[in-house]
């Protein structure tokens, strides 16, 4: 009999009822080092006492009003987002998926309302852009799309870090490019700085709008609040979610005035979208990790956290290969299956998550402890170590 839960995830045999900082607590009491802080979406760590002291405050006043009306705290997020970043405006959103929505909605509207409708939107082989028909038609993989055709037609994916083809595609019957600045799903895959100015320029050339789906690296997750700013590049249109939220969810899509400019009333809405409870954490999470010192800090972890896997690398070349990544978005690229060593790793009490192209995700609270650090290494070598031995 089908379980009364769709079964459309393959589940770890591990319920967790508490979480502190980066650890997770069983049902059993065993206590996991958590690298993976619910695929880079408890930025802040588990029961961060400041966004329990926000959201329980935020709770006490007020949780949902419609968008029919202004609402303060939203308000005040949109003021910080646009602030710190390159964008003017900002709607907010649930999830990741949304935001994907949105920007591609807003990109074709922006030249319908020019005047020379374009619906192409070229992505990247890898990319990860949510489950949505749109979004993964966007992505086009085919685990994603087989058996839910027919797709939403307009996109078009091109091979991962081919700027030949790339260039051979671009040219102004373009809608947008859409890409990640760091494939998450796809196996930590950085994009080139390189790479991302000559799309950049591409865009500029043609009329093309720039989507960067930051929904994974974003938020400090690079060491950069976020992660194209390494590149010196700004998009048109942003997608933000998972750590915005620290754990609640929200998501946002940040843009220019130009690319925006179709956008007007009554093209697009959400009825929870924005709402004053989400608000007020994302508000408090975007404080804390806006500030520079804290950003500093997060590379200064990363550091850290890079020497010792580079070490982990080093003493166990038959289960991995290499490490890549940026900040504290890290990948182990694995010889031994990854589910193999995800499943050592949990029997070790240290949680990762496996990414495409055999690789070891590690996402780990943008605040976690050094002394955790070193712990989820030593906690990785040991797996290392009993899978070997098998
Ligand atoms: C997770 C993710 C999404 C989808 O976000 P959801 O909140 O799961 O809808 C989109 N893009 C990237 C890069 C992601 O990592």
């Amino acid at each position: 009999m089908i379980s009364s839960v769709l079964p459309t995830y393959s589940r770890a045999p591990l319920s967790f009822v508490k979480g502190e900082g980066s650890w997770l607590i069983e049902a059993d009491g065993r206590r996991f080092l958590d690298m993976g802080a619910g695929i880079a979406v408890n930025a802040l760590g588990h029961a961060n006492p400041e966004l329990v002291a926000t959201l329980t405050e935020q709770a006490g006043k007020l949780w949902h009003v419609s968008n029919l009306y202004k609402i303060p705290e939203q308000q005040a997020l949109a003021d910080l987002l646009v602030d710190k970043t390159f964008a003017d405006t900002v709607f907010f959103t649930n999830s990741g998926t949304e935001t994907a929505e949105l920007a591609i909605k807003m990109a074709r509207k922006y030249h319908y309302e020019k005047g020379a409708p374009r619906a192409t939107i070229l992505t990247f082989e890898g990319a990860f852009h949510g489950r949505s028909t749109a979004a993964i038609a966007a992505a086009g993989s085919e685990k994603m799309v087989k058996g839910f055709g027919p797709l939403m037609p307009g996109f078009k994916q091109l091979p991962w870090g081919d700027m030949a083809a790339f260039n051979a595609a671009m040219d102004d019957s373009i809608c947008a490019v859409m890409v990640e600045p760091v494939q998450g799903e796809g196996g930590i895959r950085p994009m080139p700085e390189a790479d991302l100015k000559a799309i950049r320029e591409a865009c500029d050339r043609t009329g093309a709008l720039l989507i960067l789906d930051e929904v994974q690296c974003g938020v400090g997750r690079t060491g950069k609040l976020f992660a194209h700013e390494w590149a010196g590049v700004t998009p048109d249109i942003m997608m933000v979610a998972k750590g915005i939220g620290g754990g609640f969810p929200l998501g946002a899509v940040l843009a220019t005035e130009n690319a925006a400019s179709g956008m007007v009333a009554g093209t697009h809405g959400s009825t929870y979208g924005g709402n004053p409870l989400a608000c007020a954490v994302g508000l408090k999470v975007m404080q804390i990790v806006s500030d520079p010192a804290f950003l500093a800090e997060v590379n200064r972890k990363a550091g850290l956290l890079r020497q010792k896997l580079e070490g982990l690398v080093a003493a166990h070349p038959d289960s991995f290969e290499s490490v890549r990544g940026s900040g504290l978005m890290l990948g182990l690229k694995c010889k031994a299956p990854n589910t193999e060593l995800t499943a050592a790793a949990r029997d070790a009490g240290v949680l990762v998550v496996p990414a495409a192209d055999n690789v070891l995700r590690l996402l780990p609270a943008l605040n976690i402890p050094d002394a955790d650090i070193a712990e989820a290494v030593t906690r990785l070598d040991a797996a290392a170590t009993a899978h070997e031995a098998v």
